[in-house]
């Protein structure tokens, strides 16, 4: 009836409205978090499958806010895109991850870190500049960077982001192209996109050793990268039988819990200890 749509019309505007309302209230919760602390890093292993040793990691971001508690990158990094406080954000990882490889290096650890980069970050005319700045203030070279872009993240304006790409990977830095297989035309963007390393989106590995048809996807995948000479790196790696599928099709990395999940940095130190004990 008329009446029911009313109803079922106004509660979804109220479902809208508290979204709405969220989605402001974390916008302006990032600045105070960017100024005052609040974000950290936590650091996921990235297996080597043939060495079966780990000496990478991916960093990804984690927000405990005082109001609004833990919040994840899923929902507030597009609020920060949106808002153009992403770039910010992007400074301050960076500064954080180099911040914690030299205290890593004067523990004797060598370890390579992963960065998120978003679209934003791939039009910024001074990220490059202000990288290789950060790099030599503290003594350290680009290959102790790798930068992760996604191909949605090309879209807007591929040339200046392809041309971006091409200055990170002529300064040294590796890439990687994340969430492999969810685009719309991946397969030929790798043509297009400068990049060392596709890196297949979870959503086919998650449950690998179950799925045939992912299981072809994903030989498919790793043996196309590898005649583009790339290495492949597999995420959402769960379970021991994927992790035997996928060292044995030749997947050069391998991420996913069940190997670890993000950890902050001490307990990252710890499982790198007994991983290579094992
Ligand atoms: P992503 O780069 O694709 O990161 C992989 C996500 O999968 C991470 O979620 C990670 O915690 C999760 N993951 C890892 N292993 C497994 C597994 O075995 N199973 C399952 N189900 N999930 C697994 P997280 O940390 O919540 O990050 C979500 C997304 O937020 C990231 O996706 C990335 O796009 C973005 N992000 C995170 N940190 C940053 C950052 O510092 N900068 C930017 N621009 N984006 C970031
Ligand atoms: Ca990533
Ligand atoms: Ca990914
Ligand atoms: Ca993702």
């Amino acid at each position: 009836s008329a009446e029911q749509a009313r109803a079922t019309a106004s509660v979804y505007q109220i479902g809208m409205d508290e979204l709405h309302l969220r989605q402001i209230r974390i916008t302006s919760r990032l600045q105070l978090a960017l100024h005052k602390g609040g974000f950290e890093l936590n650091y996921q292993p990235k297996v080597d499958s043939s060495a079966g040793d780990c000496k990478q990691v991916e960093a990804l971001l984690r927000w405990r806010d005082a109001e609004m508690g833990q919040m994840f990158p899923d929902e507030f990094i597009p609020l920060a895109e949106h808002s153009g406080d992403i770039l910010l954000i992007t400074d301050w990882v960076i500064q954080e991850v180099i911040r914690q490889q030299l205290i890593w290096l004067g523990k004797g650890r060598y370890i390579t870190v992963s960065i998120n980069l978003s679209a934003h970050d791939l039009l910024s005319k001074t990220l490059v500049d202000r990288l290789l700045g950060q790099l030599a203030h503290a003594g350290l070279e680009s290959h102790c960077l790798h930068f992760e872009i996604t191909e949605s993240a090309t879209i807007s304006d591929p040339v200046a982001a392809i041309a971006q790409l091409e200055r990170l990977r002529d300064a040294g830095f590796r890439l990687s192209m994340d969430d492999f297989g969810t685009g719309y035309s991946s397969l030929s963007q790798l043509k297009l996109i400068p990049v060392q390393e596709v890196k297949i989106d979870k959503s086919f590995i998650l449950k690998l050793d179950e799925q045939e048809t992912d299981q072809r996807l994903v030989r498919s995948i790793i043996d196309m990268g590898h005649n583009l000479g790339l290495s492949i790196v597999a995420e959402g790696v769960e379970n021991e039988a994927s992790s035997r599928l996928l060292t044995a099709w030749g997947c050069e990395y391998l991420q996913g819990y069940w190997y670890s999940k993000p950890l902050p940095p001490e307990a990252l130190e710890i499982w790198l200890d007994d991983f290579e004990n094992k």
